[in-house]
Formats: C-alpha cells, structure tokens, sequence
C-alpha cells in the first residue's frame, strides 16, 4: 500500500503508469490525478501497491534461458554481444545496439516489461532480501535498533505465510463493520474520510502540497479520484477492447465481493453498481493531457468557497475526521469533478455506498491478504491489464511491500552496506559538469531572448541537488510495527504517512524531504523545489561504472542527469521559477518561439505507431520527449568537456563518441508485452524505450557525424523536421 504524499515527480521512468495498481517494480510516487508538471506531479500521489503477497504455483511457464536476474552484473560496460551489427546504424540504432540483446532474451514470466532497468532491480532486490531475512532472524532492540526491529517484523509478518492463510480477511473485520453500520451520508463522508487516513483513496483524494504560487508553503490539496481502473479513460472509451476491459474489471470485482463471502448474484448486481458509480467520477475527471496544465490545476480556495462547490456535504466534518483543524487554504485541483461528486454523493442510495467502500478497501488491502485475495488481483491488475503471467515469489513482493511501508528504515540499513562514498563523489561532479554544459548552452541559444535567459540561468544555478539517500532520515519511532497481522502492518504504516502528510497542512515547506527511496532504481526532478535527485539505486552499472571511461558514464548516467535538468526547462518545468513558484519568467517572444518549437517535437512523436493503429500521445509524453533529447545533448556537450586536452583513444574500434551513443542506447535495452504496452500508451508520459533512443537521436546532428551517417536515412530527420529546443 502507501499511498500518501503528494509529491510533483517528474521521473526518469515511470514503473507504475500511475493508478493505484500494481506493478512489480519499485517506482516514482505516482499519482492518481493532476500533476502540475510532468508526470507525476503534484498532488494526492497514489503510491504504487506492492504486488500481492502471495506464492502460487500458478502457470509457471518456463521463461527462456533469462532468469529474473541480472544476468550481466559483471558484464563489460558496452556489450557487443547486446548488439545486431545485422542492422546499420542508420536505420535503426535502438535495433542496431540491442538487437543481440532483444534476440536472446524472454521476458521473464513475473514481469510485463524487462530491461536494464528491471535486471538492476532484481539485483538490488536481492540485497534488500539479504537485508530484510538478516533483520527478520535478529532480536532486536527497538529503542537501540529501531530500523532492524520494524524492518524484521514488518518483512516477518509478510513471509508468514501460515498465518496469513488462516487469518484470511479477518484483520479487516473492524474496518468493514464501520462501513455496514454506516446510518446516513455524515456517516459515509466520515468513512471516506477514515479511509483516506488508512491509504485507501475512496471518492477523490487529498492531502497537503506545496502551493504552486508560493513555494515555501505547505497547503491542504484536493484532488479527483476514487477510481478501481488505472485512468478515467478506461471507463468513457468506447472501443470494442475498452468495453471487453470494462467487463473484465466487473468480473474481477464481483470475485473479490465473493472472497468476501458475498453470494455470487449479489456480488455481481454490486459489481455493476460500482463501476456505474465509478463511470460518473471519471466523466467528469480530467483527462491526462489536461492534467498536464498546472494552471488550471490551480484553484485556491477558503473553506467556505469549497463547501460552496459541495453544498450537499460538511467539509467541517470531513476535517474533524482527519484530525485537521486548520486546513487553511485548500487547492481544488478539479472544481468540476468536486460538483459532480457532490451530485454522486447525494444521489448514491446508502446500501450502494457501502459496496462501494467495502470495494475500495479491499482493493486497496488485496496484496496483503491470503492468496485467493493476492491471486485474484494479481489476475486483473497484472494478467489483464499487462500481459504479466506469473507473480513474483512471496519474498520478492514482501521486500517491495517493506520498501513502500518503510522505505527510508530499509534504505537506511541498504546504503551502509551497498552506497559507496565514491560513488556520490563522482555523481556530484558529473552534475556539475552537466550544469556548466547547459549553462554554455543556454547562453547561446539562438531563439531565447537576453532578459529571458538571465532567468533561466537563475533557476539553472538555483537547482537543488540530492544524490544517494537524505541527510536527514524519517523517524517513524510513532509507527507500531510487530509479528502481524501482515496487513495491519500494512494499513499502520498507510496511517502513519497519512498522518505525517496532513500534519504538514499550513507549515512550511521541508526542502530536505525525498519522493523516492534510497534504492529506488529511478531519478526525478521536482519542479516546486526545483530539484534533481538520484537515489543510490541507480548509480550503479548499467547506469554508473566506477571504473568506465567517461564516454560511457555521461552516455549513461549522464543522460540520465541531463534528463532530470532538462524536465526544469519542459513545456511543465519551465512554468516554475527558480525556488518553485508556478510564475511565468518568460518574455513573450521567447515564450511563442518554445511553444513552436516544442509543437515540432509532439508531431514528430505522434507519428509513431508502436502497435497497429495505436501511436504514442505527444502531447501526453512531450515532457518526457524534450528532456529526453536536451539531456543527451547536454550530456554530449560535457563529456565534450571531460574529454578536452585528453588523447582521443578508440576503444574497440570505437571513437568517445560512439561509446557515448551506443552506451545512451544499451541502458534502454527493454523487451515489453502488447497489454503492457497498450496501458503505457494510454497513461505512461514516457514514449516506449525505442523511441526514446530513435526519436531524440535522430534530431542530433552530432550522432549523424559520429557515425557519419548519409543525410537521408530514417535515423537522421530532415533537416527542417529536425527538433532543437535546449
Ligand atoms: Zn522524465
């Protein structure tokens, strides 16, 4: 579970295409509904729930020769055996660097995606396994060792299998008699206010975030929500696919109501009521794209004008349930949906609350229980919707499970044994490398304007850096943790986020503060702090080599950085200043001449077409486009730095240059099922990996000179379709 936090991430990849479902990965805070700047920005960010805790035997099928493993933690840095020199350079570069790679590989039967990314996962997963099973078998000493203790008891509660099975639902048994004895509609808003406060996101969503006006400001925020499905499109398409989901999702629903104890009948008449009522909250939640304007994302308001837009329920009520005395000024990101809830929330006959609220907690709970929970959500959330076709071992989802409800406790005890100091000494330099490049570079920008660009060298110079793990660690000392139940571990450590979210309604902003943990396999940037940052988990191989040359580590690594910068000058960043205030810096003239320019880039990703039919959104994933391509730029420029009045050595036959290209192209090494694929069409910002290596590539003149590539040939684009921002 763990779903607080509202946070404005705009990360590197997104593990979970955002919803409140699962994926095996660790991931970004995700969340549910709007976010001010790339992707998952701002505000009640659903964390992604840990995958089911459950082992079944189910269709194991044999995954090839590739185990869920990195199977290439001592491989050399560039791989020629990833490689399928079969295809030239020029016609594909994504094919031409992994081809080999791609040939050989299965995707492993746990997963709906695997690459890089995942293969580094898996490897820090089994640390956090050792971690995790050292903690569980040591007595520890809560006040001398409180981080083993609550990891040790949390991940013991988890693996005990036993336990689990017998108890079934029963730990839920109080949650679920509050909602039955329910008696009118103070009673149901008081529920959903409960919920919230456990990380069950019934109805809409909310918690405290920056206010995107005044960056120093910790204020109460509003959001749309209360969905079952990953996106409010899944319930208003009206393809033959998107209505065959739609039937799938009440089948799965009526299951779980069974689980339950429901009889079958019943369950499905309720089945349908749900996702009825859950169809009126998507009619009139915003579309992704539209999330994409944190302008109109912006609704300050007082309490009395919110109550205004939802005559027909208390919010004074609402708080007093929360435990929020003062909210303050409180940021309705969707005014709209809130009128439309109001209606719902009159017009829902009482009995059709409770299955709607019963539906949500056990959704939200499912991956904690026994297996015929575990199992059913896993069909849905994992097989349906991606293609996923076996669940992770039991101590693979429980060591993920610990990383959401403990994330800087396990953290804490990871980067002692796994974070080298050098490793932050190398990154750091590299950062600064990266920022002098973009700094040249922002200062000859042919289409910006002086006035503007002292500006933007303002907010270049003002980022905030954050390498490894936080210099200041949560103290979760107030959250109860023992031998279970597993899932009020589970819903404890929900209540204690929750908690420790609302209580920063109406303080000021902690700039120390981190969205990811420390082995996170992932980077991000966040606008409201205007900060970069890159926990330990991905400054290592295939992402970060000690001992490479550095026409690999800016190729890798080095993008990875240049794209977290980049996302500060987006078509969402560049709206935010240098401390984090949504304020337009920009002159007109410059701010015409972006906006033609980054209308370039959503075309020429609109035109591709990764399943028949079905093309990537560039209006959804140009964020993610623009700093895919200015951070392999800017990355190129300072390894251009790095490598001045050094002798330029071949290496294998390869020039700097071409190590630099094909290491940028082998960290996106990515093999993906067609349902995975079609979901991250439809909600995923990021473009699929092969276009983030084709796409940016083939508007960089450098790349064609570095494989001195003829000027018509589809990695090369003509000369006046060639996109060129930062
Ligand atoms: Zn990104």
């Amino acid at each position: 579970m763990l779903k607080s936090i509202l946070l404005i991430l705009v990360s590197l990849f997104c593990a979970f295409p955002l919803c409140a479902q699962t994926e095996p990965e660790k991931s970004p805070v995700i969340d549910t509904s709007p976010k001010p700047e790339s992707h998952d920005a701002g505000t009640k960010a659903a964390r992604p729930r840990p995958p089911p805790p459950v082992d079944t035997s189910s269709p194991a099928k044999s995954s090839g020769d590739e185990p869920a493993k990195a199977d290439d933690k001592n491989a050399p840095p560039l791989d020629p055996s990833n490689m399928d020199t079969s295809v030239k350079p020029q016609d594909d570069f994504f094919l031409y660097s992994n081809g080999g790679w791609i040939k050989r590989t299965e995707i492993p039967p746990e997963y709906s995606r695997w690459g890089s990314f995942n293969q580094l996962i898996e490897q820090n997963n089994d640390a956090l396994h050792e971690i995790a099973e050292k903690a569980s078998k040591t007595p520890a000493d809560p006040k001398t060792a409180p981080e083993v203790q609550k990891v040790g008891d949390y991940y013991g509660s988890g693996m005990d299998e036993k336990t689990i099975e017998t108890l079934r639902a029963k730990p839920l048994q109080d949650e679920f008699d509050r909602i039955g004895t329910m008696k009118d509609r103070n009673d149901v808003l008081k529920e959903v206010a409960h919920l919230h406060t456990i990380g069950v996101n019934a109805f809409f969503n909310f918690g405290s975030g920056q206010d995107d006006k005044d960056s120093t400001r910790e204020i109460a925020q509003a959001v749309q929500g209360g969905l079952g499905m990953p996106d409010r499109d899944y319930y208003t398409k009206t393809d033959d696919a998107s209505k065959k989901l739609r039937d799938q999702y009440v089948e799965h629903v009526t299951k779980m109501l069974t689980l339950l104890g429901e009889p079958a009948d019943a369950a499905a008449e309720h089945a349908k009521k749900i996702l009825a009522f859950e169809t009126s909250l998507a009619q009139a939640s915003r579309t992704r794209v539209e999330l994409r304007d944190p302008q109109k994302n912006y609704n300050k308001m007082k309490q009395d004008e919110v109550q205004k837009l939802t005559p027909d329920w208390h919010w004074a009520n609402y708080f007093k349930e929360i435990k929020l005395s003062a909210p303050g000024d409180i940021n309705v990101h969707q005014p709209d949906f809130f009128k439309a809830a109001n209606t719902l929330f009159s017009s829902t006959p009482m009995e059709d609350w409770k299955t709607y609220l019963r539906w949500h907690l056990i959704n939200a709970t499912a991956s904690e229980l026994s297996n015929d929970f575990v199992n059913e959500n896993f069909n849905f959330n994992e097989t349906t919707l991606r293609g996923t076709q076996q669940i992770k071992p039991r101590w693979k989802r429980v060591v993920i499970s610990t990383d959401g409800a403990l994330g800087e406790a396990l953290g804490k005890l990871y980067v002692a044994d796994y974070f080298p100091p050098e490793a932050k000494a190398r990154a750091l330099e590299m950062i600064n490398n990266l920022k002098s490049a973009l700094s040249d570079r922002i200062k000859t920008l042919e289409w910006m304007d002086e006035a503007t660009k002292a500006q933007a060298l303002k907010k270049l110079a003002a980022f905030q850096v954050k390498i490894g793990y936080p210099d200041k660690w949560r103290d979760y000392s107030l959250l109860k943790i023992d031998r279970g139940p597993f899932v009020l571990n589970a819903i404890r450590a929900e209540n204690f986020e929750a908690n420790r979210d609302l209580k920063k309604i109406g303080k000021p902003v902690d700039r120390t503060e981190w969205g990811m943990t420390p082995p996170t396999v992932n980077a991000y940037y966040n606008p409201k702090m205007n900060e970069i940052v890159f926990p330990a988990g991905i400054l290592q191989p295939p992402f970060f080599f000690a001992n490479a040359d550095d026409a690999i580590n800016y190729g890798a690594i080095g993008a990875v950085i240049g794209h977290e910068m980049t996302h500060g000058f987006d078509d969402q960043g560049r709206q935010y200043d240098a401390v984090g205030n949504l304020t337009d810096w920009w002159s007109p003239e410059s701010a015409k001449k972006f906006t033609e320019r980054s209308k370039a880039i959503v075309q020429q990703y609109n035109e591709y077409e990764p399943l028949p039919g079905l093309h990537v959104n560039g209006e959804l994933t140009q964020g993610e486009n623009i700093a895919d391509l200015g951070g392999l730029k800017i990355a190129y420029a300072a390894l251009q730095k790095a490598l001045a009045g050094k002798p330029r050595e071949k290496i294998d036959g390869l020039t700097p240059e071409q190590r630099f290209f094909l290491a940028f192209a082998q960290i996106w090494r990515s093999k993906q099922r067609d349902e995975d694929l079609k979901l991250r069409l439809n909600t995923d910002p990021h473009s699929p990996v092969r276009y983030r290596v084709d796409g940016p590539l083939s508007n960089l003149s450098e790349f064609a000179k570095a494989f001195d590539l003829p000027d018509s040939c589809p990695m090369v684009r003509a000369a006046d379709k060639r996109v060129n921002i930062w």
